[in-house]
């Protein structure tokens, strides 16, 4: 359930000893970024400053996270889950969230399977175009890339219009593969992308 400042006392504060753990998902690709801990006075100030503040163990103080680093997550929402006992607080990072200067605390796990793509998308540019067709593809003139998301874009149309759905969906995809690729090839990410949208949702 959404939080809000007027809904702030229905978390269970007491039962949790005054402090709620938060997980922070960037709310554009869906990725886990960290995991803190808020009091109320946290939670509040979030939801007033819209900058995501903690309560730290360590420091015993408000810690609101970029306040050296200049790496804050800029708050979008937040939720409580099903027995009011942990917070998901969705965000948008202002530079990498982890201190050890990696997009998520938890560098290791997989992202959400299309920003995995696009990262293996991304690292494809320094392979051998033998090797992989990403690279290949990388390596021509991007007029040529950009043919081949005019083409997919005419099959998806094409499977849709006479709604052939598995061919639908496996033009959709080579369609969704082969933007990744333009967009990587004109140095524009698919978070980028995804901030137009959100924009526009707003
Ligand atoms: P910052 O809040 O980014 O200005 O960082 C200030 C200090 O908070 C750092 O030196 C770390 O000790 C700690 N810190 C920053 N980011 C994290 C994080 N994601 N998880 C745990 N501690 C952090
Ligand atoms: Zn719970
Ligand atoms: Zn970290
Ligand atoms: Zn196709």
């Amino acid at each position: 359930m959404l939080i809000t400042e007027s809904t702030v006392d229905q978390l269970a504060w007491e039962k949790m000893n005054q402090l709620v753990p938060c997980i922070v998902q960037h709310v554009l690709t869906g990725e886990v970024l960290m995991q803190g801990y808020m009091n109320r006075d946290a939670l509040l100030q979030t939801l007033q400053t819209k900058a995501v503040t903690f309560y730290s163990r360590s420091k015993q103080r408000l810690w609101q996270k970029g306040e050296q680093s200049g790496h804050v997550l800029q708050f979008t929402g937040a939720y409580r889950d099903c027995d009011n006992d942990s917070i998901l607080v969705q965000a948008i990072p202002q530079g990498p969230t982890c201190h050890l200067g990696t997009r998520s605390c938890f560098a290791e796990a997989p992202a959400p399977f299309l920003v995995q793509l696009n990262n293996i998308i991304k690292a494809r540019r320094s392979a051998s175009p033998d090797e992989s067709y990403t690279a290949k593809l990388l390596s021509q003139p991007i007029k040529r890339i950009a043919q081949k998301v005019g083409e997919e874009g005419v099959e998806v149309a094409l499977a849709a219009t006479v709604q052939d759905k598995d061919e639908l969906l496996n033009e959709s995809a080579d369609l969704l593969y082969h933007l990744l690729v333009t967009l990587e090839a004109s140095d524009l990410s698919l978070e980028q992308v995804l901030e137009v949208l959100h924009q526009r949702h707003r």
